[in-house]
């Protein structure tokens, strides 16, 4: 004992010195410009969700209410307004394009400007550069989001147009679900450009080196709620950092937990948080992969928030997580498995994990009368009771997001920005197109790092400004230009954005934002609204878990929302215009 206790504290002494040391070289080691970055969206994730998942975690047995990722990484925050023509609330197209380019669009584009015409996007300039690129996300991989990063496409529902125009971003790195959009004529030509096509997650094991297309599900990955250890999302996020890291340059990677997105437009709060907790553990990958590669920068917010979650409800100051804790599967889940179960109130009360009393149990089976759509939402309505969670709709709602950072210029992230200021802080980071395989110039030593970071980033705002006219003569004689192909010199902002640069001013980047973007309203955008309310008409319960294989419509549309969102407050379970039916049929739409 004695003898063992001076060598325990040598070691720990030491420990703590050879640590200390360790991180100094790490730190002095840093660049203030980023070789790598990664661009995580928690898809609808807005303050409420955050704030839940912390009071989810949190071990009941101890006094203090722990930390979690997002409380350790928060440094900001952004507002997600779309362009004029679409009002004060976003979908994930526009909110996409805005957090890619740069640049505010009208919801349902994807990477193009309110005349329709493609805008260079963060991906598209980082391959110019010479620096590869990826996407790891938990929907389809020509989802709104990841599509915005990498494609142009005057509509976010153009699946297939989307998919056919991966071939020619050249992307390294493209990892999620979506099967049923990419043919075998597709998969192949995808093989004939070099790439790896995996289509099971056990082929992960065995990826080689080099471009690798993988889809692992017909539209999206499984809930994690219904396969709690399967890690999809921060698996394929590893994947995607190890095939990433073999690029000398430098990457892009864009890291999105979707999935959360689709459980707030179901008002789903027990799948809702276990896609938090997917989320979560994909940044904790990320943010180990930083701590690792001090020239690595990790950037992480959401496009909007979803469903207007609220941490307590009808006029009671409680919230109850820990009945979220035990279910083991999702509400739609759960209530397939009741139709077919005799026994079903015995084996329900077992996989939610709480005791049901007689007057629920009643409503249940009223609802199981009619169906599984109606029973998931009765089951949904029980959990919301149970955990005093509120919901306001079942669309988008406008409230800013949280903004997270860490590693070389975080620092550019913090405070109130616009989502806009986002992409242009991440563009001044990368290498100057034309200028593959430079690396930006590192300012001097003797400068302090905040010094170095704010140098550099106004050293490439002037660059970027400067081409500004190279973009709009380019657009004026290209007008018809098509998505992939983008001249380089068109791979800066516009004119109109200089302002959206200063990280000092983000509010005169709103106010001076586009006049041309309120010239002319899409025409499309009508055509696409139109469509999106005779598909709310129709009611298609079959939907509800899995809003991407029903035909996309997007836009937003707030009187449709709240009309979802009235429906869902007026209305009982057991009623056969049950707001699951509205709802899965207005889904699409809000996206
Ligand atoms: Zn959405």
């Amino acid at each position: 004992m004695f003898a063992k206790l001076p060598t325990t504290l040598i070691a720990i002494v030491l420990a703590s010195f050879s640590s200390g040391s360790f991180a100094q070289i790490l730190e002095n080691e840093a660049p203030a410009v980023p070789k790598n970055i990664v661009i995580m969206i928690g898809d609808g994730m807005g303050p409420a969700y955050t704030s839940a998942y912390r009071y989810y975690r949190d071990n009941h047995d101890t006094e203090e209410i722990e930390q979690t990722v997002f409380d350790r990484l928060l440094v900001g925050s952004a507002s997600t307004y779309p362009a004029r023509e679409s009002g004060y609330v976003t979908d994930s197209a526009a909110a996409a394009t805005a957090l890619a380019t740069g640049v505010k669009t009208y919801n349902g584009a994807i990477s193009v400007d309110s005349e329709k015409q493609p805008i260079p996007t963060l991906m598209q300039q980082a391959k110019k550069a010479g620096m590869a690129i990826g996407v790891a996300v938990s929907s389809q991989v020509n989802h709104a989001t990841p599509a915005a990063f990498l494609v142009h496409n005057e509509s976010r529902r153009n699946y297939e147009a989307i998919a056919k125009d991966y071939l020619d971003t050249d992307a390294d790195v493209i990892l999620g679900g979506g099967q049923r959009y990419f043919s075998q004529a597709l998969i192949e030509q995808f093989e004939q450009r070099g790439y790896q096509y995996l289509s099971d997650m056990q082929q992960l094991d065995q990826i080689q080196p080099g471009k690798v297309l993988g889809l692992f599900a017909d539209v999206q990955l499984p809930w994690a709620i219904d396969e709690p250890n399967s890690n999809h999302l921060s698996r394929l996020t590893q994947v995607a950092l190890d095939q990433l890291s073999q690029h000398p340059q430098g990457f892009v990677l864009l890291v999105e937990g979707s999935l959360i997105d689709w459980a707030g437009h179901n008002n789903d709060i027990a799948t809702a948080m276990m896609e938090m907790h997917e989320f979560a553990n994909a940044i904790e990958v990320v943010e180990q992969y930083v701590r690792q590669h001090s020239d690595t920068l990790m950037v992480v917010t959401a496009d909007h928030s979803t469903g207007g979650l609220t941490i307590a409800a009808n006029g009671t100051y409680e919230w109850h997580p820990k009945y979220l804790k035990n279910i083991s599967a999702t509400p739609r889940k759960l209530a397939n498995a009741s139709l077919a179960d005799p026994q079903w109130q015995t084996s329900l009360v077992q996989q939610l994990g709480f005791d049901i009393d007689t007057d629920e149990l009643r409503l249940l089976d009223q609802a199981r009368m009619q169906g599984e759509a109606v029973l998931a939402t009765a089951i949904k309505q029980l959990i919301d009771k149970r955990t005093n969670t509120g919901w306001t709709t079942g669309g988008h709602t406008g409230i800013d997001v949280p903004v997270f950072a860490n590693g070389p210029a975080a620092k550019l992230f913090s405070g109130q920005q616009d989502n806009t200021d986002i992409a242009n802080k991440i563009f001044s980071l990368l290498p100057r197109p034309g200028k593959a395989a430079t690396k930006p110039k590192q300012p001097a030593a003797e400068v302090s790092a905040t010094d170095k970071i704010m140098r550099a980033f106004h050293q490439d705002e002037s660059l970027t400004t400067e081409s500004a006219t190279d973009t709009v003569e380019a657009k004026t004689q290209s007008p018809a230009s098509d998505a992939a192909e983008i001249e380089p010199e068109t791979t800066s902002q516009t004119t109109e954005e200089p302002s959206s640069l200063t990280t000092e001013k983000p509010s005169s980047q709103t106010e001076s934002q586009p006049s041309s973007l309120t010239t002319e309203e899409p025409s499309s955008d009508k055509a696409i609204e139109t469509e999106a309310e005779s598909k709310a008409q129709t009611p298609q319960p079959t939907s509800d878990e899995n809003p991407g294989t029903q035909p996309n419509v997007d836009t937003d549309n707030p009187a449709k929302a709240q009309q979802s969102a009235d429906t869902v407050q007026a209305t009982q379970a057991a009623s056969p215009s049950s707001p699951e039916l509205n709802q899965s049929a207005t889904q699409p739409a809000t996206h």
